[in-house]
């Protein structure tokens, strides 16, 4: 029934930003603050989120206005978790699509907040509160960039040592159950408006996934949506792998093992026309899972090679 997926069933979530504490720490305090820990728990799948329950009213905390914890989907957590930047002090990451900044921080945090991080949006009021976000949640190693990623040269000698590339794009966020909420009322979209809405967005989606492929040393990119439509995932994703930028940089779909293998609700195989390939990828379902509507994939370059410019 769809009338049953509201935020109402979805645990409200809190991201430790370990930047500024760990997760012990965040324990003790919302302890401290008259929660008790049956009242909240540690997520199974990811690291340093908290689950509460869908009316904990978290973004009143000072925590929150302090940025020591990031109100985020359980489902938007994977993205960063499965990228797994370096967390070297000489690692080289790009953000390609980062406003609000939500992975950002996440990213950042993982990185130690060491290294690199570089966060593009193309978007001038989006990125200023990107900047903002970043600030708040003392990422120091975040340069934050306003541009389109589809004009960054991959050979500019900054880049040229990124290894790990996120790709969040815009999407036509079916997946948002708030959203699912309002497709129950009103008009629904005509089949032909949305399918030419659903193109346009995946031929876009398509050109940013093979734009990152060209980087010279990028050996590991994650791409995802908050979208329920396979045109915008697996489509895009098969398409990408038959790409000349995936010949050319000899990339391929991660295998499950390196996309949280845990995590059962996978690809789907009719839309792949392989079992393997849906099993590599990763799906949430509103509803289903406490989470939005979701979906992550991961190319990996096969071997070590590094790209000539043409
Ligand atoms: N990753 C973000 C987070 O977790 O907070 C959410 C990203 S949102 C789904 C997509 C963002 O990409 C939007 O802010 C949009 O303005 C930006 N964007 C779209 N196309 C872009 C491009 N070609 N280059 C840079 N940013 C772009």
């Amino acid at each position: 029934d769809q009338r049953a997926v509201t935020t109402a069933n979805i645990p409200r979530y809190a991201r430790v930003n370990t930047s500024l504490w760990s997760t012990d720490e965040a324990i003790k305090y919302f302890v401290s603050q008259g929660y008790s820990f049956k009242g909240f728990q540690k997520d199974a799948h990811i690291p340093n989120l908290l689950a509460f329950s869908p009316n904990a009213a978290l973004q009143d905390d000072p925590a929150y206005n302090a940025g020591k914890i990031i109100l985020q989907d359980k489902a938007s957590c994977f993205p960063a978790v499965v990228l797994s930047p370096p967390s070297e002090d000489n690692g080289v990451v790009i953000d390609a699509t980062a406003a609000p900044g939500n992975k950002t921080s996440h990213l950042s945090a993982l990185m130690g907040n060491k290294g690199t991080l570089y966060a593009f949006e193309r978007d001038r009021k989006r990125f200023s509160t990107l900047k903002m976000m970043i600030g708040k949640a003392g990422c120091k190693n975040v340069t934050p960039v306003n541009t389109d990623f589809l004009t960054v040269d991959p050979f500019d000698l900054k880049y040229v040592p990124v290894t790990h590339i996120l790709l969040d794009p815009s999407c036509s966020g079916s997946g948002i159950v708030n959203r699912l909420d309002h497709l129950l009322d009103g008009e629904p979209e005509s089949n032909r408006s949305q399918n030419e809405r659903l193109d346009k967005l995946a031929a876009f989606q398509l050109l940013m996934i093979k734009h990152a492929m060209r980087f010279p040393n990028v050996k590991r990119i994650v791409y995802s949506t908050c979208s329920i439509h396979a045109s915008e995932n697996e489509h895009v994703v098969r398409d990408a792998l038959s790409s000349d930028e995936a010949k050319a940089g000899s990339f391929s779909i991660a295998s499950r093992n390196e996309v949280l293998p845990d995590w059962p609700r996978r690809g789907f195989a009719e839309e792949m026309n392989s079992t393997d390939a849906a099993s590599a990828l990763v799906r949430c379902l509103p509803g289903e899972d406490a989470t939005n509507g979701f979906f992550v994939s991961c190319f990996v370059r096969d071997r070590n090679i590094t790209l000539k410019r043409k």
